[in-house]
């Protein structure tokens, strides 16, 4: 596989592509953002792990009947995975109350939930990713009904398998957010990143935040928290 010109440069991530119409390379980087972007800074190592993390999750998630963009890791920031439009819904699970929750609702974080909740958030930077609810997507045509009631099943197996497999590493799986991307040939399968960037993740003893939230909330010791998590999840 040759890596040919970069097709595009997000805030954690930038994509090129190869010579294969149908794959495309991400390569992760340490640069993290918050609040919109607002909040910038870099957090070292984070690509490593990061990526690393991803690619673990996703294989297990193959097996467990979620199919998914990867296709193969390249090296310790890059991966080859299948080139897919977007679908512009951030899919949010939430088991444990916290962040943007708590403070819509005005309740305290660390309320845990009976059921798992969903919801999603218009992708679209300039609006401020503005909640949006599954009417609303199918009306402006973000996706069709079936897919999204798709996109759903998807989620709620992705939170079955990330919440049992964190639990056996002494976490709790507060909430996360995926992204779902459409092949060529219209099959829908998970993409983005599964990582400290985009999970909560909350030691099951301490409470203690092992996430990005670090970064956002400038808690201190950050690398350290992205390193317990590939310590916990990859065994290094
Ligand atoms: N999240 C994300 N990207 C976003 C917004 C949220 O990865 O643009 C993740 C976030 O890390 C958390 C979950 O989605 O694990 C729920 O986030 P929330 O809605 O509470 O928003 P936040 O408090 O992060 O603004």
């Amino acid at each position: 596989m040759v890596k040919k010109e970069q097709l595009y440069e997000g805030k954690a991530k930038k994509v090129f592509a190869t010579d294969d119409p149908q794959i495309v390379i991400v390569d992760y980087k340490d640069d993290a953002t918050a609040f919109n972007g607002e909040k910038k800074g870099t957090i070292v190592g984070k690509g490593v792990i990061n990526n690393q993390m991803t690619n673990h999750l996703m294989r297990k998630l193959e097996e467990a009947g979620v199919p998914t963009h990867f296709v193969e890791e390249l090296s310790e920031r890059e991966t080859a995975v299948k080139k897919v439009s977007i679908v512009p819904l951030e899919v949010i699970i939430r088991n444990v109350s916290a962040g943007s929750f708590s403070k819509r609702y005005g309740v305290e974080e660390g309320i845990v939930f009976e059921q798992p909740t969903i919801e999603f958030s218009y992708k679209d930077d300039a609006l401020g990713d503005p909640l949006i609810n599954d009417y609303h997507a199918s009306a402006l045509k973000l996706a069709t009904w079936d897919e999204i009631e798709l996109i759903k099943k998807y989620a709620f197996t992705v939170n079955g398998f990330l919440k049992k497999t964190l639990l056996e590493c002494g976490i709790t799986l507060v909430d996360f957010k995926l992204e779902f991307g459409k092949l060529a040939d219209g099959t829908i399968v998970l993409a983005d990143e599964i990582s400290p960037d985009t999970c909560r993740f909350w030691d099951v003893k301490t409470g203690e935040k092992l996430d990005k939230d670090r970064f956002r909330r400038d808690l201190g010791n950050v690398e350290g928290a992205y390193q317990e998590m590939a310590r916990r999840l990859l065994g290094k």
